[in-house]
């Protein structure tokens, strides 16, 4: 069971929004799950974590929000992270066992290996009409930074972001992650401006506090501290995939019938391995057959009507 949260704060005039979220159980669970180096691990966190807070925002109830970050010269290749408005997330990293390096301070280089230069692209999908697609250049691959100039530069809405992920020294595991989103609405004054800006100055790192013991609530209320806090909410979040059969039969909608045969091997079967959750979905021949029988016989149907 995932003790991790989200939790969402405004000032009463509705000028600042905070939002924290502990995402130590996610980001251990899509570690364990890729398998990845160290700096992919924080690579992927980061990610995981932008992501859960991100697909709070989202109001629909089958609302859904994909990351993806490709540098140009990337270790990584490309992270991906995916969540919905009911705290779901999961992503993966495409090359999860890439070299690990340190800048002199001790830090993992994640910089260097998602790509100081790039691309982030950010969809929205509201279950219904078109989705919103956005994307931004990398401005230093450190992710939390790229998602503050893609809100700045594509929603225009003036944001701070903090991102987390603390690792043992010894075997690299996930010992905290966590991440920090603070927006200004429309209705913030001058003054509440730069109030804010000194206290994000004076903010310690997310894993930090986390390490502290401070709670999300805590931590949100340190970031506003000097103004009235209300919560607006505060929700469970976890790593889940909702990967199926039936999903996958259906993506087999883009190939042909020969295509769907020769996707068996020797032995007769045909896997498909979920990127996100690494479950193998398995067809047999006779499947594959049945699959290919079941689709001519429902465009059949599709015809007289
Ligand atoms: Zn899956």
């Amino acid at each position: 069971m995932s003790k991790d949260r989200i939790i969402r704060c405004i000032t009463p005039d509705g000028g600042i929004m905070a939002c924290a979220a502990d995402t130590t159980d996610i980001v251990y669970t899509g570690a364990k799950l890729h398998m990845t180096s160290p700096v992919a691990t924080a690579a992927l966190g980061r990610l995981l974590t932008a992501a859960t807070i991100m697909g709070a925002q989202l109001k629909q109830d089958d609302a859904s929000l994909t990351l993806r970050i490709k540098g140009d010269e990337s270790e990584t290749g490309a992270v991906i992270a995916v969540s919905d408005s009911k705290g779901n997330v999961k992503g993966y990293v495409q090359n999860p066992d890439c070299p690990t390096e340190y800048y002199a301070n001790g830090k993992l280089n994640v910089a260097k290996a998602v790509g100081r230069t790039g691309i982030l692209n950010v969809m929205k999908d509201f279950g219904a009409g078109e989705p919103y697609v956005g994307q931004v250049p990398l401005v230093s691959g450190e992710i939390a930074e790229d998602i503050t100039s893609y809100y700045a530069t594509s929603e225009q809405i003036p944001t701070a972001c903090a991102l987390g992920v603390l690792l043992d020294k010894e075997d690299h595991q996930v010992l905290l992650a966590g991440g920090l989103l603070i927006q200004l609405l429309p209705g913030a004054c001058d003054e509440d401006i730069d109030k804010l800006e000194k206290n994000i100055s004076e903010l310690e790192p997310m894993t930090t506090m986390l390490a502290k013991g401070m709670s999300i609530e805590e931590i949100c209320r340190t970031a506003l501290k000097g103004f009235d806090v209300e919560v607006l909410d505060e929700a469970p979040v976890r790593y889940a995939c909702s990967c199926s059969r039936e999903k996958i039969i259906d993506a087999f909608s883009t190939l042909s019938d020969d295509e769907i045969r020769s996707l068996a091997d020797e032995k007769g079967y045909a896997e498909a391995v979920c990127h996100f959750c690494k479950k193998k979905h398995r067809f047999s021949k006779l499947q594959l057959e049945q699959i290919i029988k079941e689709r001519a016989a429902s465009s059949d149907s599709d015809k007289t009507e």
